[in-house]
């Protein structure tokens, strides 16, 4: 069974209202009857007491009452449902309520009676005669006894007190009920809002729709640390998707000119009008050549974006690396009347050595593309506290300022015509910037043209992962 937020959380509060106000109320309504039984069972000795005082002073000394007082005092015991006989020592009855009026008497009990069964089924109560000693003048003179409903009676003004308050705690009850359902339902509703807000924007990503954003603030933590998380997913498979995008059409882009070129030198040929002589065939062969070029470019791309999350890395020594891809470059450096020297002592850095090799890789063969017979190329390594540098100098043909901003771009190249002579897809050094900042280092570029260009390559000795 599945249970929306809404009903769950309701039916908790309430749940939990109802269970303590249950508690509360019955121990409230267990302390204070209790307390009320004791303070009536008080005041009932008390009344009895002042019946018994005021009796004493009745006494007018040598064997004397005022028996009229007397008389009074009985009669309004009785209407307060005292039952009252007063002996004296000798056993002389002075004053008896029964004797009196015993229909009253008899009535009255049986009142009481039925007042307190009525209401009060659980006490075991009945009629009780106190006996007190009668004291006037410092001498014993008899006894009072006093007969009531005992072990207390709750008079009709009582009950109607003991029945408000047991009234008040249902209501209270009943109103906290209520309070704890609306509580139930408007916390339910903050919650339940963003989440459903939330589920709309994951299931318009999951139909393709990267664009929208949940832009609504919750002040629950975890329903922020899920929008944020949601949004974040939404950019980046925007971002996934912009990027695949971009290399579909820059792959077709590229493809097209020297595709065009094949097709138009064939048609020339097939059709008679160019002769398919060796320099025609040598200009299809090179376009295929740039062609499979760039294809191997663009598998290493593949290769590095399938693999860039996982960097290998390990302790090595930057130059033992980089001296070891200077002399594998050496004799086509040689070949090209281009001088390449390397400077540096040991630095040691954690990082992905195939990757690094790679990053020096890609800057060696564009000096030694963008670098005229004649030419220098300078590596140098430089290290501090925490990084390395690793300077790739040359004084080849050098690029326009309006070009560095994008030369790290995908498929960007300064100049078409020159690039086709040399042969650059305008990958390598996209590679290189990826890795470089996989690793949290930087690359950066000075260059001028016709004077030479100074790449620097800026490496964390230690990768702090995030
Ligand atoms: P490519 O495969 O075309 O060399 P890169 O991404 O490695 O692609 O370089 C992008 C562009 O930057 C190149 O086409 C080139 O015009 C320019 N470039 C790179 N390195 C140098 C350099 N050392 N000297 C002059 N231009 C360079």
């Amino acid at each position: 069974m599945h249970y929306s937020l809404k009903t769950k959380l309701s039916l908790s509060y309430v749940l939990v209202a109802l269970v303590s106000i249950l508690f509360v109320s019955i121990l409230s309504n267990q302390f204070l009857q209790k307390q009320f039984r004791e303070y009536i069972q008080e005041n009932q000795e008390d009344t009895n007491l002042a019946v018994v005082q005021s009796i004493s002073q009745q006494y007018l000394g040598e064997d004397q009452w005022n028996y009229n007082s007397l008389e009074n005092i009985g009669v309004n015991a009785l209407a307060k449902g005292l039952i009252v006989k007063v002996t004296l020592a000798s056993g002389e009855v002075i004053w008896d309520a029964r004797v009196h009026n015993n229909g009253m008497c008899q009535q009255m009990i049986e009142q009481m009676a039925y007042t307190m069964s009525a209401h009060y089924p659980g006490i075991k109560g009945g009629y009780v005669e106190k006996p007190y000693s009668l004291v006037a003048e410092n001498q014993e003179l008899g006894k009072v006894e006093i007969g009531y409903y005992g072990p207390f009676y709750l008079s009709r003004n009582d009950l109607t007190f003991i029945n408000t308050l047991n009234k008040l705690n249902l209501i209270a009850g009943l109103l906290s009920m209520l309070f704890a359902l609306m509580l139930g339902i408007l916390m339910a509703k903050r919650l339940s809002t963003p989440i459903s807000r939330v589920i709309d924007a994951a299931q318009m990503i999951s139909q393709g729709y990267f664009g929208g954003r949940i832009r609504e603030r919750s002040n629950t933590k975890e329903i922020c640390r899920l929008t944020d998380t949601v949004n974040n997913l939404a950019q980046t498979l925007e971002n996934q998707e912009i990027l695949r995008k971009r290399l579909t059409d820059d792959v077709a882009h590229e493809l097209r000119t020297p595709l065009a070129t094949l097709q138009g030198n064939l048609e020339g040929m097939i059709d008679g009008i160019w002769k398919a002589d060796s320099d025609r065939l040598k200009s299809c062969h090179e376009e295929i050549m740039r062609i499979t070029r760039m294809v191997g470019d663009l598998e290493m791309l593949a290769r590095f974006d399938r693999d860039n999350l996982a960097l290998d890395k390990k302790q090595l020594d930057m130059a033992v690396l980089t001296g070891a891809v200077v002399n594998n470059f050496q004799s086509q450096y040689l070949k090209k009347r281009v001088s390449l020297n390397f400077s540096g002592k040991e630095e040691l850095i954690t990082a992905d050595r195939d990757k690094m090799i790679q990053v020096i890789f890609n800057l060696l063969s564009n000096a030694l593309k963008y670098t005229p017979p004649g030419g220098n190329v300078d590596v140098s390594l430089t290290g501090g506290t925490d990084s390395v540098q690793i300077i790739v100098k040359d004084n080849g043909i050098g690029m326009d300022e309006k070009d560095l901003p994008f030369i790290f771009e995908r498929f960007y190249r300064v100049d078409q015509s020159r690039t086709r002579l040399t042969g650059g897809s305008g990958i390598g050094l996209t590679i290189a910037r990826s890795i470089v900042e996989a690793h949290k280092g930087k690359i950066e570029v000075k260059s001028k043209l016709n004077e030479g260009t100074e790449f620097t390559v800026i490496l964390p000795k230690q990768v702090v992962k995030e």
